[in-house]
């Protein structure tokens, strides 16, 4: 895991739109952690308004504020002399809003700042020196994230194809990144992808969907009513069942839209019900984050294809047992608390 801060001025005129693009790369990966830090008028002025900025001068700026050792994206308002959108080196990235909305939108500022965060995230994750980016760097187009553009605008087609291109792909595991590091970026560009082509869902980074069969005043009932539930209460995480919003369509139609619309699935599957295997090979299929739950008991009856699965198991009637293991299980991985 890797922390990056994404410091931008709280008086940047595209606050609401960076908040956005951070809450989107927090909840489409779990490698890279991204903290807001929002600057005050006194220290992030010089990150607002139409004067053009020389690199030079701010990546000055930044290093008085930057400790080495942390990574940072700066978020600015002010456009570079060089009319470039980005600049990188050492540990510190400098992305600007300049003209984005006027002149290449769509995609949505927020799917470009992901776009232009991921790819700096890759850099630091790989410890990039100039000299090795530069390597990576196509000087012709051909939709690759690491497309130089010299062209502006044909960094729409990069954020169209949503992808790094197997020469670079091989190069950056050349140079040590892992398949970890590869797949959270692949999830952060298929969520530009999506929004480039018109295809964007809307998916609550704070939601989870529960598949389980649903039942009354038996051991499931109660796993839910005080394992489950009140976990995802004490994680912050908004708790969605497709037998609690009236369907407009038929049931499966809600399950499916439940499912597509949340980050995480929380599967209980120690009742071997069909329909929550299907439900399950559904969202394993959207590669949604998915949770499995079985009582320690029946776990060994589950079927062989979930056995390299991580199920969280529990012992029957110990729903505190339960609800603390969800807990620590949303704090380990997904830093959510
Ligand atoms: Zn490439």
């Amino acid at each position: 895991m890797l922390d990056i801060v994404v410091r931008y001025c709280a008086m940047h005129p595209k606050v609401r739109k960076i908040r956005q693009a951070i809450g989107a790369l927090n909840g489409l990966q779990n490698y890279f952690h991204y903290i807001a830090d929002e600057l005050g008028i006194d220290e992030g002025r010089w990150t607002l308004g139409r004067d053009e900025l020389s690199w030079r001068d701010a990546f000055q700026r930044c290093s008085d504020y930057s400790s080495k050792r942390r990574s940072v994206v700066y978020v600015i308002e002010a456009p570079f002399d060089d009319n470039w959108f980005s600049h990188e080196e050492e540990h510190i990235s400098v992305i600007t809003t300049s003209d984005w909305e006027e002149h290449y939108a769509p995609p949505a500022l927020a799917s470009y700042l992901c776009y232009q965060i991921a790819q700096a995230s890759l850099c630091f994750e790989a410890e990039l020196t100039e000299d090795m980016e530069l390597r990576l760097v196509h000087e012709t187009t051909n939709g690759c994230m690491f497309d130089m553009c010299e062209y502006k605008k044909d960094i729409r087609i990069g954020m169209s194809a949503g992808v790094i291109c197997p020469s670079c792909k091989a190069t950056l595991r050349m140079y040590g990144t892992g398949e970890e590091v590869l797949d959270a970026v692949r999830r952060i560009l298929r969520y530009v992808r999506q929004d480039a082509v018109g295809m964007r869902e809307l998916v609550r980074w704070n939601a989870a969907f529960v598949v389980m069969r649903f039942t009354e005043f038996d051991e499931n009932a109660h796993a839910y009513e005080y394992g489950i539930q009140p976990a995802l209460k004490d994680v912050g995480l908004a708790c969605v069942r497709a037998d609690e919003n009236p369907p407009h369509g038929t049931i499966l139609d809600s399950v499916c839209k439940g499912i597509r619309s949340s980050r995480f699935v929380i599967v209980k599957v120690d009742e071997q019900n069909l329909n929550v295997f299907f439900e399950l090979g559904y969202a394993l299929g959207l590669d949604k984050d998915v949770l499995l739950i079985s009582e320690q008991s029946l776990i060994g009856h589950l079927p062989t294809d979930l056995n390299n699965w991580t199920c969280l198991t529990y012992t029957k009637g110990d729903y505190k047992g339960l609800r603390n293991a969800i807990v620590n299980f949303f704090k380990d991985k997904y830093r959510i608390a």
